[in-house]
């Protein structure tokens, strides 16, 4: 089936006289007939729900939706877009690895990798495409795990380049873990481009409407964890009565692990009424982020014209866009997603002054859903630095993160005129 077509059929069949609609399977527990079953379960010999820490009926049918949709072997959500990053490194790096990621990633993936993830005594190496592939194979050693980057990176809207980086990660024997937030399935599928697992903040275009926070991680089934690297894969788990997962799960033994090992000991589990919001959400995932990707290419092109106030413009679906080659390579039809971002002459004061004059783009903390909205980092979330150390952090004072709706374009057109027009 095509992807329009599994975001609104996947993941759930209702059987004779049951619900049509996914139902809500409130429960944190399920009944068994006998307690051989029950145990075979906790032996992973046979599947099953045993307790919504793990898996839940609501939570599964979702989970295979966006597994269908990524062309994967099986998913597993969580309850946010952090836990899903902290899970996929954390399932295959333990205390003592390093890991590669791009230094463009989300700012909470970055603290999270840098800061946090070293203290679980696992190493990030940041590297950058400017890098040659020399130096970049040059970061790796044998303790390296993995290697991390973003489709369309979260703000700098640079588009992951797999045909290069995909190689390099699998020549040393690592999987590629790719997050594709901002381009969901629908405008790329990494799998299709090297990628061995994807994550997601669901959060963000999946849901769609700002009403549930959310992650998911999703499993290829395509790398082979037999080359000495993966011994928490490969060799006796002793929480699982000595369990080899690559052995007794095949190519579904990276996110097996990831949830009757990970899940049940971190317990970052989505609740049942979550999973239900993001799949309403995923039913119009390929009408919405089609609009999104049209509205916010016609926002970017107006802002290019405007250069009496705006210094630059950064949107991989225009033509001058360093990114524009990879976003026809990678992106579905070179459709970018529906962030903009741009940098107002006249800094920190002028992108305030615009952000306040708007009226139909609200300014909140989010990014990705179905209203347009708008942020300054410089007043909000970096007002702490100065413009010296905001530019020395790659962020230029006048810098906006423009979200651009599925509103209609005019409405949006005319809120940003007369937003600019109180700035001249
Ligand atoms: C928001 C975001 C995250 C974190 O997701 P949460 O659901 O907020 O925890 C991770 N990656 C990207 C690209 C994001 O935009």
């Amino acid at each position: 089936m095509k992807r329009s077509t599994l975001c609104v059929q996947a993941g759930y069949e209702p059987g004779n006289g049951e619900a049509r609609v996914l139902p809500i399977y409130q429960s944190t527990t399920y009944k068994y007939d006998s307690s051989a079953e029950l145990a075979a379960l906790f032996d992973l010999k046979t599947p099953g729900h045993m307790y919504t820490r793990i898996s839940n009926p609501t939570v599964d049918c979702v989970e295979k939706k966006i597994a269908a949709l990524e062309g994967g072997v099986g998913a597993m959500m969580t309850s946010s877009g952090q836990a899903a990053s902290l899970i996929s490194v954390f399932n295959i790096a333990s205390s003592g690895d390093n890991f590669i990621m791009m230094g463009n990633l989300y700012g909470g993936t970055t603290n999270l990798f840098l800061v946090t993830m070293k203290r679980m005594g696992i190493e990030a190496r940041v590297v950058d495409p400017s890098m040659s592939d020399e130096e970049i194979l040059s970061r790796f050693d044998d303790r390296t795990r993995l290697f991390f980057g973003e489709t369309i990176a979260n703000p700098s809207l640079q588009i992951f380049d797999f045909d290069r980086f995909a190689p390099l990660a699998h020549s040393k024997g690592v999987p590629l873990i790719i997050d594709n937030t901002f381009a969901t399935p629908i405008l790329c599928r990494p799998f299709e481009h090297g990628a061995d697992i994807v994550v997601h903040s669901s959060t963000k275009y999946m849901d769609g409407h700002a009403v549930v926070v959310g992650g998911m991680i999703v499993d290829s089934g395509k790398f082979d964890w037999n080359n000495g690297k993966y011994p928490e894969l490969t060799e006796p788990d002793e929480s699982y009565h000595g369990v080899v997962y690559t052995e007794a799960f095949g190519n579904a033994a990276y996110i097996t692990k990831a949830r009757t090992q990970l899940m049940r000991d971190l317990g970052s589990t989505p609740q049942p009424i979550a999973a239900f919001l993001l799949n309403l959400g995923l039913e119009t995932l390929d009408l919405r982020i089609r609009k999104h990707s049209d509205n916010a290419l016609k926002v970017a092109r107006y802002l290019e014209t405007r250069t009496d106030l705006i210094e630059s413009v950064s949107y991989p679906g225009l033509e001058s866009s360093s990114e524009h080659e990879k976003a026809l390579k990678y992106l579905d039809g070179g459709l970018s997603s529906g962030v903009v971002s741009f940098s107002m002459k006249g800094g920190r004061d002028m992108a305030m002054k615009f952000m306040d004059s708007l009226r139909l783009a609200k300014i909140v903390v989010h990014v990705a859903d179905a209203r347009t909205s708008v942020l300054n980092p410089a007043s909000t979330t970096h007002r702490q630095l100065s413009d010296e150390l905001l530019r020395e952090a790659g962020i230029d004072p006048g810098f906006v993160r423009f979200s651009v709706g599925i509103e209609d374009i005019d409405d949006i057109l005319e809120d940003i005129e007369g937003a600019l027009s109180k700035c001249l």
